[in-house]
């Protein structure tokens, strides 16, 4: 294994690296260092989170830059907001004994202004998420044309998310002569149409392509039926008094009331998603950092980013569509040297996206029984009793309350006092679990399993036969009370996606308008919105224009029987592609 010296790098790196704790280069940077740190070399890497992949590019692009030129040398490409201030973060440490280096992030959601100050007084690396980028160059206010490097972090992220265009156009002006590196956790067949467009002769690189950290967690997975999903997840809870997780959701909408329902029914818990202001969730990530939250409930896009090492468990609250996002997920606990916990509560329609991830991760999933309620108990009590035996004693503080204390205490015997002590706590448990039947695991053909009513599986919409139903018909669904379902014609093969729906809302109402649930489809997608503000969406967006196409939205189920005549021009509209599509939100 080679050192740092011998990958070429710089001795003020060094210097700053091993501040960081950096010994050892990592594998991947074993092999992209020494590659960019040469000329016209491009990069595509298969690489994820955790495998040290920042420094990889991090530290090549920042030794090349000649600090006397005061221009942008080196642009970083990346999906989120958190990612953008994180990498941001990572190369300010690794050149903190270059003098005179420049790193600006660059991200939607905050004063466009002083990102504009910054970039007039000069800087020489570029992080930033691709929406921000393209309006500061469509103002005018930055130039690409001195750009020598450029990397694309958590490439299939972007994608997803939508920014196949900006990226397109961001590209189109950046030199042709530049180094491009791309890293993503997978290889999408879009992933390899950008790579084919963008790169030149790339040296490929796989890093850890099964999770690296899987040799610490265990896969467990919880079969039950849908309507005991909630009580599955609370059952996980009780059962590890410690517990310090992140439990995932597919929607903004579940990931919000699971959360609720944690909160309402006495856990530490918060969420973190797409429809919350980024104050809101740079406060929640705060707050889940220095641990005063145990349970975070997120969605997928809001937790990238959310930098965290010592998660215990990693709960999939229904298993995510790919697998790859299975192992970004769960690849945030068992870090460290430390031993991690990944949970799945899935029902046994996901059991083929459970084999696909078993062969990724390269591991079964346990089958998991849920700790009964006598179980639950067990371990509440000795937590109790640990926390008790454990609490820090203010002795001077409480010095002066004791002999009142003791006065109206001393009725009760030691007995007494220890078991009412213990029911403070305990009680919460006691009665949820006393009499309450224990979640028996589902079994195949099992009838139950076909019940979709229930809220907890409301977000699952990996079911195939129920999908080719949305796709066909359009209203297959009932709005939640209080709200109306809308359909319009856009869709994902008009890279229609939740922040283009909210950037489209935004831009043609006149207020905020709270959304609910949001169906894509490939070419036409549902949205729900507050009842009372139906009518004020459907006169702000009828006949506006998105791209070259016209706008039709309309109360689902208004014509569900006119299914037919709505599917063609969808069809004439998936030629009509929009061509120019700016300024995508950061969400
Ligand atoms: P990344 O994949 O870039 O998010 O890095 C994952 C973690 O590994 C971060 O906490 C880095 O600070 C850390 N790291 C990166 N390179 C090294 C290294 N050579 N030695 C020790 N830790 C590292």
């Amino acid at each position: 294994m080679k050192n740092f010296q011998e990958l070429g790098v710089s001795a003020e790196i060094i210097k700053a690296i091993q501040e960081l704790g950096y010994e050892h280069p990592m594998p991947v940077q074993e092999e992209v260092v020494p590659y960019l740190l040469g000329e016209n070399n491009d990069v595509v890497a298969l690489a994820q989170t955790g495998t040290g992949k920042t420094a990889a590019f991090g530290l090549p692009i920042i030794q090349k830059v000649n600090v006397d030129f005061n221009s942008p040398q080196s642009l970083v490409l990346c999906p989120t907001r958190e990612l953008c201030l994180q990498i941001a973060d990572d190369l300010h440490n690794y050149s903190k004994y270059i003098k005179g280096l420049k790193v600006l992030p660059v991200y939607g959601g905050s004063s466009i202004e002083s990102q504009i100050r910054s970039l007039k007084r000069g800087v020489h690396i570029i992080v930033a998420t691709p929406g921000r980028l393209l309006d500061l160059m469509k103002r005018g206010t930055v130039s690409l044309s001195t750009i020598q490097n450029v990397v694309m972090d958590e490439a299939d992220e972007m994608l997803n998310m939508g920014f196949t265009e900006s990226i397109n156009a961001i590209l189109a002006d950046v030199p042709k002569n530049r180094n491009t590196l791309l890293f993503s956790a997978t290889m999408s067949p879009e992933v390899a149409r950008i790579a084919k467009k963008y790169l030149q002769n790339p040296k490929e690189i796989t890093i850890g392509r099964k999770n690296e950290s899987t040799a610490n967690v265990n896969h467990v997975a919880y079969k039950v039926h849908a309507k005991d999903k909630y009580a599955a997840l609370k059952r996980i809870a009780d059962f590890n008094p410690k517990i310090y997780g992140i439990i995932f959701c597919r929607t903004r909408r579940e990931t919000q009331e699971i959360a609720d329902l944690l909160v309402k029914d006495g856990y530490s818990a918060d969420s973190l998603h797409g429809d919350l202001s980024q104050i809101q969730r740079d406060a929640v990530m705060q707050k889940f950092r220095v641990k005063s939250v145990q349970l975070l409930v997120a969605t997928d896009v809001a937790a990238r980013g959310l930098d965290v090492d010592d998660l215990s468990h990693v709960i999939n609250y229904g298993l995510p569509d790919d697998a790859e996002s299975y192992t970004h997920r769960t690849g945030r606990t068992g870090r460290a040297g430390k031993t991690g916990t990944a949970i799945a509560i899935m029902n046994l329609r996901e059991k083929s996206k459970q084999r696909e991830i078993e062969r990724i991760i390269g591991k079964k999933f346990e089958e998991g029984k849920l700790p009964t309620g006598e179980e639950i108990c067990g371990k509440q009590i000795i937590k109790v009793i640990d926390d008790i035996e454990k609490v820090k004693v203010n002795e001077e503080e409480i010095e002066h309350f004791l002999p009142e204390i003791y006065r109206k205490l001393d009725w009760l015997t030691k007995e007494d006092v220890i078991k009412r002590m213990v029911s403070i706590e305990f009680n919460r448990f006691l009665e949820y679990y006393q009499g309450r039947k224990d979640i028996e695991n589902a079994q195949d053909g099992d009838r139950r399993d076909r019940d979709r009513s229930d809220r907890g599986d409301r977000g699952d919409r990996n079911d195939r036969s129920r999908n080719r139903r949305e796709e066909g018909s359009r209203s297959p669904r009932q709005a939640d009370a209080g709200y109306s379902r809308l359909f319009i014609n856009l869709g994902k093969t008009d890279n229609f996606y939740p922040s283009e729906l909210i950037e489209l809302l935004n831009k043609n109402t006149s207020k905020r308008v709270d959304l609910g649930r949001i169906d894509l489809m490939r070419n036409f997608s549902f949205f729900e919105v507050e009842e009372r503000e139906a009518r004020m969406v459907l006169d702000s967006l009828n006949n506006k224009s998105w791209g070259d196409r016209k706008i039709v939205v309309e109360l689902a189920g208004d014509d569900s029987n006119k299914s037919s005549s709505r599917k063609r021009p969808d069809r004439e509209n998936r030629e009509r592609r929009p061509k120019n599509k700016y300024g995508k939100s950061n969400r």
